[in-house]
């Protein structure tokens, strides 16, 4: 007991110190930085992440929690379970389902509803917007500035979570039609 609890302490600390650097970079670089952070963390244990989460780190949440960090592309369950059982032949499509949503409701991975009838997901729960391009399929983040948030509320509402959607064509494909 004394070691669990001097273990999670100590992750706790270590945790803060790297959150800490994560969000500086954030600040001063934007949100491509805050993933990269992100994916700096990874060599920091992804389990101790999990376990400071109050999630019992089960090797398919670590394996699909990992995925979601190095992918930054908004995966759909489906996506990550091809991805996974081609090197995991073990996990099913139930595993992937259950890991998610045990991340989900951990505050680890956010919900991206931003196509009807598939759930997208996304490793990064600060508040940004996303941008789905209908040409290449693709979904993009963006930055919402926390101002821009509380204008778009109701005068007397403070927003915690906050997401945008947009649909239309990307930059890329923007470029390519010229
Ligand atoms: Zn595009
Ligand atoms: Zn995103």
């Amino acid at each position: 007991m004394v070691g669990s609890r001097a273990l999670s302490l100590d992750t706790r600390y270590s945790m803060g110190y790297n959150f800490v650097i994560i969000i500086t970079l954030y600040l001063l670089q934007g949100i491509d930085f805050y993933v990269r952070g992100l994916i700096f963390l990874i060599g920091h244990d992804i389990k101790s992440i999990l376990t400071s989460h109050g999630v019992r780190p089960t090797q398919q949440r670590a394996e699909v929690y990992h995925y979601l960090l190095t992918h930054s592309i908004h995966p759909s369950a489906d996506t990550i379970y091809k991805a996974l059982s081609s090197k995991y032949p073990v996990f099913s499509r139930t595993t992937i389902y259950n890991s998610l949503n045990v991340l989900v409701e951990a505050g680890l991975v956010r919900i991206i509803n931003i196509r009807a009838g598939e759930q997208h997901f996304d490793a990064n729960t600060e508040n940004h917007g996303h941008f789905l391009c209908l040409k290449c399929d693709k979904i993009y983040d963006f930055d919402i500035k926390e101002d821009l948030l509380s204008r778009l509320c109701p005068t007397g509402y403070q927003p915690k979570v906050g997401d945008i959607y947009f649909t239309g064509i990307c930059i890329n494909c923007n470029e390519n039609e010229k």
